[in-house]
């Protein structure tokens, strides 16, 4: 299990996921190695894994009238409307997505792969798993740099990142939380740029 006061680096290894805790008022350095990775990042309440970062009941809170995606200086809150997460840093161009659900098994069907893929929902479990832990369900994660544009008829875009190699985004938590990762492993669509080719990607609490 990762000590909360080390503040090495931490790989998220290509198609995988890993977990952290994060105690009240530290930060979570996010680090987009290669520039063209997408991180599902999830954030749970370390004391009640029922409340968790919900990018449904942030949207409405964030921006003048509500935003779908956070940026520098937004608060990100829980299933109970607190404040969980404060986006404070982000070096990145600011596209991220909150509107698409994580990869899984049935994703990948749809996308006529036969056999396993690796995806987002088992690796959220898997990261956890290594902290003895086992989230009650999948919350719609916050999709960093994932490219998704909405267009003013409501259609959805699937772009590769605009991130560039070493784009980090830090985050402060707001409470004790357990935050999980997965390096998305999406690897028919361009979502991971347009070599469709996932890697690593890194995280540092400091
Ligand atoms: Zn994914």
């Amino acid at each position: 299990m990762k000590d909360m006061s080390d503040t090495s680096l931490t790989e998220i290894p290509a198609r995988h996921g890993k977990a952290v805790r994060v105690a009240k008022g530290r930060k979570l350095k996010l680090i987009n190695t290669y520039g063209t990775q997408v991180v599902d990042t999830w954030a749970f309440n370390a004391n009640d894994l029922h409340e968790f970062m919900s990018m449904e009941h942030t949207r409405p809170h964030i921006g003048s009238t509500g935003r779908i995606i956070p940026k520098v200086g937004d608060i990100l809150r829980n299933n109970k409307r607190q404040p969980i997460l404060t986006f404070l840093e982000d070096t990145s161009p600011g596209i991220h997505d909150t509107i698409i659900a994580a990869c899984d098994r049935y994703r990948y069907k749809f996308l006529n792969y036969q056999g396993y893929h690796d995806n987002c929902q088992d690796n959220l479990f898997a990261g956890m798993a290594e902290l003895g832990l086992t989230p009650p369900e999948v919350p719609q994660p916050l999709n960093m740099w994932m490219n998704n544009p909405v267009d003013k008829d409501g259609n959805v875009g699937w772009f590769a990142p605009v991130s560039k190699p070493g784009d980090y985004v830090l985050l402060r938590a707001e409470m004790d939380v357990v935050m999980a990762f997965s390096a998305c492993p999406q690897d028919i669509l361009p979502v991971n740029g347009v070599g469709c080719k996932p890697v690593s990607a890194q995280f540092q609490v400091i």
